[in-house]
């Protein structure tokens, strides 16, 4: 057997492990033995210390000699199940909640005395500890202190002390897998010697200590490892290099009314060397809402045309879609043929829009998810470009990348910046290429904070924008009015504005079908209403140029990100816009300094930084919905600088492939080679 193999095996390889505990930990998603060493300690037990009744502290975490007396379980719900106990002939009560009777009777076995261990509470004149952990049956008088893990229930904190440490005992010397450069960083600490430690920790002092950082330093390695051979692997399925006449753009850019930024100039750049390669592109571009991204995105498609192939372009929603065919209509002239699909394509047309597929009479076809049905063929599909897609985790990008056959690019436009740390932990797979620019002619997006009580100024200032040409979003967190949450609703929203707007206002929310959607964003886009009152749904991507004021109600329900994503929605124009942030009463030093990071910086990169500060890196604006795991030990915040080291070595392992060997193991024991191989 490998010795890394014994982590790997089954809990059924532990002594002392009899099937019901297996079953309660496999609960837990703990299956290998590997699993239960990352489940770490959380404190210590100091069992040899019991408290004296007289001297219990509320609140605090102690532990107590007890005789259970009687049983009381009320059977009502929400009511706990109670055990009336003594201690020194003094009452003190243990509380369940959500544990079977027999459990509890188990563990607390009447008139006979045990330890117990948890939160100490007072209750109706008396103490009580809330879902006790018990540490022993103190029959022989001769305990150790022990470790505290999370999950003991149905399982005695003895017993997992117990299971835990013959799993220690038997851990293998493993084989190094870093460099010794590397490696010396961490003051040489093997992973076996960093597991045994943490899990006897001492515990304050072992958070900044090497081996913790070593473990969690081979967390992030492992990581990242995997998305760069994913990425890898990509790159070396050959297909025929696009070849084209990178001046012909010029022609069609021409025809804008503005120039192109830097950083737009760049990504196109960065597109025409991938498309120009034999390596198949697998390229993200990050640029803030209004960064210019479609005006790039059409140009790749623009070449891969001229170089004799199909394009087709994805986006979430049909709005989107038309909005994308009528500016690339305009754009391009006649001889690209371009067409749309979305699922309101009645039949005949579809047919026809298929058939011309299968042609190679059709250019650039843009559409919904429609598009990747298996019943669409195309005749030479050279390109995709999905825009606005950030639930796409790694496993769809890579499906993707396989629909279109080898020589199909891909490319993937994403206006969520993300912290630069995270960067290589959700896009690790790709290469990515960043729109930091705006656009010159942009006006900043002013940004005002008003009191609720203060509506009736922000209702007459939008009536004065409105008079001005311009129109306005209003944003309210829930969709109807609700009794336990005192947010604005988006229904009565729209009720009160009406009378205040001529009745020129529409209502829109994530429950209101497909249909009725589109033809209120369409009333919005042709200005027949002025004031569009939505929950967050306002489609992404969407240019509305007249829109100027975009009101937040509730703004510390949001997140930074997400506040600045919203404001986003206006500003696309060249007219002056505006982001008013509604609170309640009186602001919290958290919400203030909250505000004053959106009032001072309109850059999404630099927001998702603090965005990410502030709340933790789990919450970030679409992080959650990546379907990348989450880190156990790593903190993309307080291990920044693991973060940057990994992102180093990763580049040499890439360069010198021959040290992957070495790291296979690592890969093994996190689980991740199972995912290669699934994806490769
Ligand atoms: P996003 O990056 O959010 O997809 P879009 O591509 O929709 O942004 O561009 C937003 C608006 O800015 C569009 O009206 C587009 O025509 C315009 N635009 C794009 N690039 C520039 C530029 N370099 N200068 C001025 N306006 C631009
Ligand atoms: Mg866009």
């Amino acid at each position: 057997m490998q010795d890394y193999e014994y982590l790997l095996s089954s809990l059924e390889k532990v002594k002392g492990i009899g099937s019901k505990t297996i079953q309660l930990f496999f609960k837990k998603k703990i299956k290998t033995i590997f699993d239960l060493l990352w489940h770490l300690p959380i404190s210590k037990i100091e069992t040899s210390k019991t408290t004296d009744i007289k001297n219990l502290q509320i609140g605090k975490d102690q532990s107590i000699k007890i005789i259970p007396i009687k049983y009381n379980f009320p059977r009502i719900r929400n009511l706990p199940n109670r055990v009336n106990c003594l201690s020194s002939n003094e009452k003190i009560d243990c509380v369940f909640f959500n544990s079977y009777e027999g459990y509890i009777k188990k563990i607390l076995p009447i008139n006979k005395e045990v330890i117990v261990y948890g939160k100490i509470g007072f209750y109706k004149e008396k103490y009580q500890i809330t879902n006790p952990k018990i540490v022993s049956e103190s029959e022989d008088g001769n305990i150790k202190d022990l470790k505290n893990y999370s999950l003991t229930e149905g399982l005695t904190i003895t017993k997992y002390n117990k299971i835990i440490e013959e799993v220690l005992k038997n851990i293998p010397n493993l084989k190094e897998w870093h460099s010794k450069n590397l490696i010396e960083k961490f003051d040489n600490v093997s992973w076996k010697q960093s597991i045994e430690k943490i899990h006897n920790f001492d515990y304050e002092k072992l958070k900044n200590s090497k081996y913790l950082r070593r473990l969690i330093f081979d967390e992030i390695l492992a990581n990242f490892l995997i998305s760069s051979q994913i990425r890898l692997k990509i790159k070396k399925i050959k297909k025929k290099k696009k070849i084209f006449n990178k001046n012909i753009k010029f022609k069609y850019l021409k025809k804008l009314k503005f120039e192109l930024t830097n950083d737009q100039k760049n990504a196109i750049a960065d597109i025409e060397n991938d498309l120009n390669s034999k390596q198949r592109m697998f390229r993200l571009i990050q640029g803030d809402v209004g960064s210019g991204k479609t005006i790039v995105s059409l140009i790749a498609a623009l070449s891969s045309i001229k170089s004799g192939y199909q394009v087709a372009l994805m986006v979430p929603t049909e709005i989107l879609a038309k909005q994308h065919y009528n500016f690339s209509s305009n754009f391009f002239s006649s001889d690209i043929k371009i067409d749309l699909l979305s699922s309101k394509t009645d039949y005949l047309n579809k047919k026809k829009i298929l058939k011309n597929l299968e042609d190679n009479k059709i250019n650039l076809i843009i559409g919904t998810h429609s598009l990747f049905q298996k019943k669409i063929k195309f005749k030479k599909l050279g390109l995709i470009i999905i825009d606005e897609q950030h639930k796409f985790g790694v496993n769809q990008r890579k499906e993707l990348s396989d629909k279109g056959g080898n020589d199909c690019d891909v490319l993937v436009m994403s206006a969520t910046p993300i912290p630069r740390t995270m960067m290589m932990t959700i896009y690790g797979d790709m290469d990515v290429t960043l729109i930091k620019e705006k656009p010159k002619n942009r006006k900043e997006i002013k940004t005002y904070s008003k009191l609720d009580s203060k509506i009736e100024e922000v209702i007459s200032f939008a009536k004065k924008e409105i008079l001005n040409g311009g129109q306005v979003f209003w944003v309210c967190p829930l969709i109807e009015k609700s009794k336990k949450l005192d947010q604005q609703s988006a229904v009565e929203k729209n009720i009160f504005l009406q009378k205040y707007f001529n009745k020129r206002v529409g209502l829109i929310h994530g429950s209101m079908k497909k249909e009725d959607k589109n033809n209120v964003l369409n009333d919005f886009l042709n200005k027949k209403i002025d004031v569009l009152v939505s929950t967050t749904v306002i489609e992404v991507g969407i240019d509305f140029p007249k829109a100027n004021v975009i009101v937040i109600e509730n703004a510390n329900k949001y997140g930074l990100s997400q506040l600045h994503q919203l404001r986003g929605r206006v500003g696309r124009g060249d007219r002056k816009s505006f982001c008013i942030l509604i609170f309640k009463s009186h602001l919290s030093e958290n919400a203030k300094k909250r505000i004053n990071i959106l009032k001072n910086s309109n850059d999404g990169f630099e927001i998702s930084e603090h965005d990410m500060k502030l709340r933790g890196y789990g919450d970030i604006l679409g992080f959650k919905q990546s379907g990348i795991k989450k880190f156990k030990l790593a903190d993309p915040i307080l291990n920044k600088d693991l973060f940057d080291l990994a992102e180093k070595e990763i580049k040499k392992i890439e360069k010198n492939s021959s040290k992957l060997g070495d790291y296979y193991k690592l890969l093994k024991l996190y689980d991740r080679v199972s995912i290669i191989n699934d994806i490769i």
